[in-house]
């Protein structure tokens, strides 16, 4: 059945596949975005829904208390809340705050402003991520190998949020804004139940339009300036996050989730499993000969450290019935886009 939906941060890399997938379903979105600049261009990428099953909020703001409150109303009212709109941009962020403030305010001010003004609401989804699962101080390999599963948090103090890396910014951003929200359902005693999605990595082809590689999001601007963008003889990256998802299968999980009744309640990882930098170089070696001279070889045919933590996705197959795309569909049809771009750019 058609719902009414909100989606915040519509016009990202993430959004932008799930507004995709709800409008192809049939349901009626409201996109909230920034500016007014960003809503135009949402439109533009979906110009046969636009005015007929999509509308836009714009809210300047999301840290400002009260920020949602208009952008939340309806008239026929809402049901459903998808908020994925997060700061995941390192070139865009000057101090950890920069992290944590949006992540946690917004997060808190979203679900205040449905529980007031859009009491009709029954589920909210919240883009989390595996940055709130996982123990990065921990050794990434032991034998046998960790796996992570929904019981786990990961254990950054708010003080380390706030000195350490950027990392620890971005990673605390999501476990305190993760935890924000099951408490807020827990002692606000709202309308709606939660679900919380915690993907790992997410790479995979853009749907929304952006006029250079520059404006790429940040898990596939580093798939672009190290395997993309690099050169044969270059050392090969280090794995970084090993684990990962296509963002096509993230998409249709926050569907899934915003509509399932048996999901109420959960926090599920989404995560197709184990993906190597010498696999990602492999794979786009071997299917495309135009990157033979851009992407770093390595040593081919290498594999993947067995030890390494991994994270259980079994109750998302269970529950959501996820099945994941191959690190083929994923990688190759990123990096033909990748070029694409490029070359519009020169043009
Ligand atoms: P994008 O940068 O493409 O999209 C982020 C979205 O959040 C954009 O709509 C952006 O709006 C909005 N946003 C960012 N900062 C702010 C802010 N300070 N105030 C208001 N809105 C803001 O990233 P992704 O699509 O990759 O990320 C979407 C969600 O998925 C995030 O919650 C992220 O943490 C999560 N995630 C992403 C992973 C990945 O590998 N990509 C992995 C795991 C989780 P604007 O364009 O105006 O900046």
């Amino acid at each position: 059945m058609s719902k009414r939906i909100i989606l915040t941060g519509a016009n990202g890399f993430v959004g932008s596949h799930i507004l995709s997938r709800l409008l192809a379903a049939g349901h009626s979105v409201r996109s909230i975005v920034r500016s007014q600049a960003k809503a135009s261009q949402v439109a533009a990428d979906f110009p046969d829904y636009d005015g007929q099953h999509l509308d836009f909020g714009i809210v300047p703001d999301i840290t400002t208390p009260g920020a949602f409150n208009e952008a939340v109303k309806s008239s026929p009212p809402f049901d459903i809340l998808i908020h994925t709109a997060s700061p995941f941009l390192y070139g865009a962020v000057s101090n950890n705050l920069d992290f944590l403030d949006p992540a946690i305010k917004g997060t808190l001010e979203v679900l205040k402003a449905v529980k007031e003004f859009a009491p009709s609401v029954m589920r909210v989804v919240l883009t989390s991520s595996c940055a709130a699962v996982i123990n990065f101080a921990a050794p990434f390999a032991s034998d046998p190998p960790k796996v992570y599963t929904e019981e786990d948090w990961n254990p950054i103090t708010w003080e380390k949020a706030l000195t350490g890396p950027a990392n620890n910014g971005y990673q605390a951003s999501k476990k305190f804004a993760e935890q924000a929200a099951w408490d807020f359902v827990q002692k606000g005693k709202p309308n709606f139940d939660l679900v919380t999605l915690t993907p790992p990595m997410i790479y995979g082809p853009l749907r929304h339009s952006i006029a250079s590689v520059k404006q790429l999001n940040e898990s596939n601007l580093r798939i672009y300036n190290l395997f993309v963008n690099s050169k044969e003889d270059a050392e090969l990256p280090p794995n970084g996050l090993h684990i990962y998802t296509d963002v096509r299968d993230i998409a249709l999980a926050h569907v899934k989730a915003a509509t399932i009744p048996e999901a109420s309640g959960q926090r599920f990882i989404i995560c197709a499993g184990h993906v190597s930098s010498q696999e990602i170089s492999d794979i786009l070696r071997k299917s495309m000969p135009e990157l033979k001279s851009r992407t770093p070889k390595g040593t081919p045919g290498a594999k993947v450290d067995p030890k390494l933590f991994t994270a259980s996705s079994e109750k998302a197959k269970k529950v959501l019935g996820l099945t994941y795309k191959t690190k083929e569909e994923t990688f190759v049809e990123l990096a033909k886009q990748l070029l694409e771009i490029e070359r519009n750019e020169k043009v």
